[in-house]
């Protein structure tokens, strides 16, 4: 049987731009691909590059402040919304522009349409024209998920944050996951008035317990107002704004409410089960290690797999998925160990195990230190670093490291080389100390703080 492709790829962010451009590439294969909305996905058009931008642009007042105490005659004047955003604008034109070209050059070709699973091997555009291929990948990522309750439709997503016109004075964040907590810091460092809720009774679920005091510790500490054991029971517009009344009795008046409380995959609408694709309970593509769906044509890599929501993570299974079908090198995805880093202030670099999930598995020691670093100490900042290592009683390996500081994603990169590698404990202590560093206390904890 013909096909007008080798492979048709329904989504054009993280995984599915990976998967078109080393199919066309590196395997010759003919390879067409649709984006529904913009070139780059989520990660690069309302994800973690323009959140990455916003963190930078939030840090300054900081840096202001902490110059003062170093001698300089600083100080951060106003923070003007409409430059930076313009310039953040031109920077994900810019981008996007990247993403297609190289697309292109790899002989990818592009609609700029949405497109739906018509049948195993078939793909519709939404002018109805339909494409035939040999293998379809699904790549079409997640959406921002507002729970249904009276006035829910007045919440913003993060999707709206890098459309702000201007910054909202007072806001209020509903959630306690990643991205609710990193635009907690990012708006509070950026002047706005800060509120965050969250139903659970900490921040950052599924993180290190300690690290998720530790942060909420310090997001206090800078001013946002961080409401734990709390919800958002109504929403009404008034004159000055947005009512809103909290499950614990209170109430305020917000000029916008943000709702980050998941995500969930975009399978709705897709033709997917229709076409014999099973899906998970929450929607998202059943696929196995090699990221094929239950029908064998069809592969799902990245968010709307719903096994790691990381753009690295999209990328490797991309990846892989080309490897295994198209240069006949079987290839799973790697899940285990995947570093990762939450933007708030201070950052958060994790990789390998809580200590939590580390007691699950049998005796542990516990090494952690907090301190004052060297920089922010010296400016009469409050700040507090915490470093912990979670080491395996028996084997000695290192099962998991949890650094909360500034600069934590930079050093927990390197850090997860040692601990992929299955570095023990003794492998860090024989490695010899950067100093003067923070990163140096990882290599000098000497006596566990716990065993367990
Ligand atoms: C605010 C925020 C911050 C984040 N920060 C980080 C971070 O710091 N580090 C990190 O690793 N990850 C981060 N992520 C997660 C990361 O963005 C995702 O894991 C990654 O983008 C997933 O890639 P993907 O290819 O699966 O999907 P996506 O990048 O979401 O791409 C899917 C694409 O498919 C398109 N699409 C959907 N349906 C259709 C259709 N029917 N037809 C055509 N096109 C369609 C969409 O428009 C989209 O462009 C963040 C996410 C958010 C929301």
């Amino acid at each position: 049987m013909s096909f007008d492709y080798d492979l048709f790829v329904i989504g054009g962010g993280s995984g599915g731009v990976r998967a078109a451009r080393l199919a066309a590439a590196e395997a010759g294969a003919r390879v067409g691909l649709a984006e529904e909305y913009r070139m780059g996905g989520t990660c690069v058009i309302r994800g973690c590059v323009p959140k990455k931008l916003m963190v930078y642009a939030s840090g300054y007042p900081r840096v202001f402040e902490e110059a003062r105490a170093y001698g300089w005659q600083a100080q951060a004047g106003e923070f003007d919304w409409t430059v930076f955003r313009a310039r953040l604008d031109d920077e994900l034109t810019r981008l996007e522009g990247v993403y297609r070209g190289n697309l292109e050059r790899a002989g990818v070709e592009i609609f700029d349409s949405r497109a739906v699973l018509a049948d195993p091997h078939t793909v519709r555009l939404a002018n109805g024209i339909e494409k035939t291929a040999r293998h379809i990948l699904i790549a079409t990522g997640g959406r921002p998920f507002v729970p249904e309750f009276p006035g829910c439709d007045l919440a913003i997503t993060s999707n709206d944050v890098f459309l702000f016109e201007s910054l909202p004075k007072r806001i209020l964040i509903v959630g306690g996951g990643y991205i609710a907590c990193e635009f907690a810091c990012i708006l509070n460092g950026l002047g706005v008035e800060v509120t965050q809720f969250y139903r659970g009774a900490q921040i950052l679920r599924g993180f290190d317990e300690e690290a998720r005091g530790h942060i909420a510790g310090a997001m206090c500490a800078q001013g946002v107002d961080l409401r734990v054991g709390c919800n958002v029971q109504r929403i009404d517009r008034v004159e000055d704004g947005l009512w809103v009344k909290a499950t614990d009795g209170r109430d305020a008046v917000f000029d916008a409410v943000l709702f980050a409380t998941g995500r969930r995959p975009n399978t709705d609408g897709m033709g997917l089960e229709e076409a014999g694709v099973r899906l998970k309970q929450n929607g998202a593509v059943e696929v196995d290690a090699w990221s094929q769906s239950s029908v064998p044509s069809v592969y799902a890599v990245g968010d709307v797999t719903d096994r790691v929501a990381l753009t690295p993570v999209a990328i490797r299974e991309g990846a892989a998925f080309v490897e295994t079908v198209f240069k006949a090198n079987p290839t799973r995805a790697d899940h285990e160990l995947v570093p990762g880093a939450v933007f708030t202030q201070p950052e958060y670099g994790a990789v390998g195990m809580t200590e939590e999930e580390a007691r699950s598995h049998g005796p542990i020691e516990v090494y952690s230190t907090a301190f004052r670093p060297m920089q922010s100490g010296f400016a009469g900042q409050p700040d507090r670093v915490m470093m912990k290592l979670i080491v395996e009683t028996g084997s000695r390996k290192v099962l998991g490291c949890h650094i909360v500081a500034d600069h934590a994603a930079e050093m927990i990169q390197l850090a997860a080389v040692a601990i992929k590698m299955g570095a023990t404990k003794e492998d860090f202590d024989r490695t010899v100390a950067v100093h003067p560093t923070m990163a140096e206390e990882l290599v000098t904890l000497k006596a566990p703080v716990r065993t367990g």
